[in-house]
């Protein structure tokens, strides 16, 4: 599943904004600061994310078939994923990307981020795409993760 690219949204409904409300939930319980729809099984172009997750005030942002217009600059973040069990690594993307979509009540966005935000929206947008943060890691480091994993599972099992 996420490995599937998402679908665009249609139209907005109730079923979106239910999605979206139990997405924020989920997001701000894990605790993490963005969340692809495709992440709780729902393979269509919506992502919520709060920066500021971890403050105690919930303000999630959300924006609907997201599309990266123009990126530059460069940062490395360390970054992990509510999907990616247990793992982090650097990863080097924009540092300033503007990025266009429509927010809950289909209204247009323009949105200019930059820093952890940039990171967040890049993210986020990989996961509509099928891309996980793994991909932008050193094969070496993806076989360790992988070993890990299995471990993991063997453990489980
Ligand atoms: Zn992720």
């Amino acid at each position: 599943m996420l490995r599937s690219v998402s679908k665009p949204v249609e139209n907005i409904n109730g079923d979106t904004q239910k999605l979206i409300d139990s997405m924020a939930e989920t997001m701000y319980g894990a605790p993490g600061i963005g969340l692809a729809a495709v992440q709780v099984g729902v393979p269509i172009r919506l992502i919520v994310y709060d920066i500021h997750s971890g403050d105690g005030k919930r303000n999630p942002s959300v924006l609907i078939n997201p599309e990266i217009i123009l990126a530059e600059g460069s940062i490395v973040y360390s970054e992990a994923c509510l999907s990616v069990l247990d793992f982090s690594a650097d990863v080097e993307r924009s540092a300033r990307v503007k990025v266009k979509g429509v927010d809950r009540n289909g209204n247009p966005l323009d949105i200019e981020a930059e820093d952890l935000a940039a990171v967040c929206l890049q993210h986020e947008i990989d996961h509509l795409n099928g891309v996980l943060f793994i991909d932008h890691v050193s094969s070496l480091k993806r076989s360790i993760y992988k070993r890990k994993l299995k471990k993991m599972m063997e453990k489980r099992s």
